[in-house]
């Protein structure tokens, strides 16, 4: 779990299992390319999200470009995205030349606002340039408000991307998160609620496209004894080796889903009641994953700023991050359209200031995460002390 005693935001938590795929896939030589873990990988993982199928991918990343690509998004094109995720949640819509549109958070559940989205989407209606997908993500496993959202998205027959990277396993009224859009992805990154080492999947109830998405993610080789191309692809498979661990993962995701939970619950117990402290909210009919315990700190209540917070726990060799900074604000995006959820005050800015997420690998011992919470305690009386 650990190096050198250190405690990370969310180390990989293997199962003991993955090494009987791996063995298995030796010794049948099934080491590349395709096989039969792959094929059962996607199976199991359609299962698990109620769709008709499931491609298994080399990262998150590409599934999110594969889904813009089946949605023929191209130069010129508008996306809409949530500003506060990561990066690879936008950068696909960059690949294809398009055009992003970034849409704020609503404090409820930090998730794109339906109100910002239908002012974006009236005001792009009317202007003729109505996007090509709306990409939604559910951040840190919380789920965004998807019946306004994908009412709003029928009303003007915009198709939904589900960026379900960090919520695999969290469900929005008894549906599993990932299975609402026109296409959902999963990854398996390091640092996600379970993890192939790196890789993805792309989601769908849309078997033809499933099929189209597989031609793309192998250089789109025509049916043909030679090499034949007709079309642009791309190399996006995910190993056999990979889809061997995916499984052994898979099959311990309910038990991380309640570990995550488990260790959210006790930082709220800790600290939850303390002046200016707010932990993320959990939306009404939805379960989270609780893929990493975030809140947040009010520095004019608190006395307590987050860099300093951090500071502090990386002097114990504690990693916490503050919350992702919103695409919007990112150099990389200036100048690009953003509707905040308020006129003249934007939310994710406020997320991203007074934000923190803390240590919430499920693999974490209940002494470490003491660790963590006497630093935080610390911190926070330190402060108040001097407000
Ligand atoms: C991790 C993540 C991705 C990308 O996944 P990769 O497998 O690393 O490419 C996309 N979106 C969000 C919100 C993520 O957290």
């Amino acid at each position: 779990m650990q190096h050198n005693g250190r405690i990370y935001l969310s180390a990989p938590h293997m199962s003991g299992k993955e090494q009987t795929y791996i063995q298995e896939a030796f010794d049948t030589n099934w080491v590349a390319p395709l096989g039969p873990n792959v094929d059962a990988f996607e199976t199991e993982i359609a299962a698990y999200a109620g769709v008709a199928g499931a491609v298994a991918l080399s990262s998150g990343t590409a599934a999110i470009h594969l889904a813009l690509e089946l949605l023929e998004v191209g130069r010129g094109d508008r996306v809409f995205c949530s500003t506060l995720t990561f990066i690879a949640s936008a950068n696909p819509i960059l690949y294809q030349g398009a055009e992003p549109v970034f849409i704020d958070s609503e404090p409820d559940t930090w998730n794109m606002s339906p109100e910002a989205l239908e002012l974006a989407l009236d005001e792009a209606a009317r202007a003729g340039k109505l996007p090509k997908a709306v990409v939604v993500v559910h951040l840190y496993g919380q789920s965004a408000k998807m019946d306004r959202i994908s009412d709003l998205c029928a009303r003007y027959e915009v198709p939904i991307v589900e960026d379900a990277a960090e919520s695999l396993g969290s469900t929005y009224r008894g549906t599993k998160s990932g299975s609402m859009g026109q296409f959902g992805i999963y990854s398996f990154n390091g640092n996600k609620i379970i993890t192939t080492s790196g890789g993805g999947m792309l989601i769908s109830n849309d078997v033809q496209a499933l099929a189209k998405a597989r031609f793309l993610a192998t250089q789109a080789r025509d049916p043909a004894l030679h090499y034949q191309h007709s079309v642009m692809g791309y190399n996006y498979r995910m190993s056999n080796l990979l889809a061997g661990v995916g499984r052994a993962q898979l099959e311990v995701l309910d038990e991380r889903v309640e570990a995550r939970r488990a260790i959210f619950e006790t930082y709220r117990d800790a600290f939850g009641n303390h002046r200016g402290v707010r932990f993320m909210p959990e939306l009404a009919d939805t379960r989270s994953n609780r893929w990493l315990t975030t809140l947040t700190i009010d520095k004019q209540e608190t006395g307590l700023n987050i860099p300093d917070l951090i500071g502090e726990l990386s002097a114990h060799n504690i990693e916490a991050r503050p919350v992702w900074k919103p695409l919007h604000l990112q150099p990389l995006f200036q100048g690009v359209r953003y509707y905040p959820h308020e006129d003249g005050t934007s939310t994710s800015d406020r997320l991203f200031e007074e934000g923190v997420c803390l240590p919430s690998g499920s693999g974490m011992n209940r002494s470490e995460q003491n660790r963590v919470i006497s630093i935080v305690n610390e911190a926070l009386s330190t402060a108040t002390a001097n407000v």
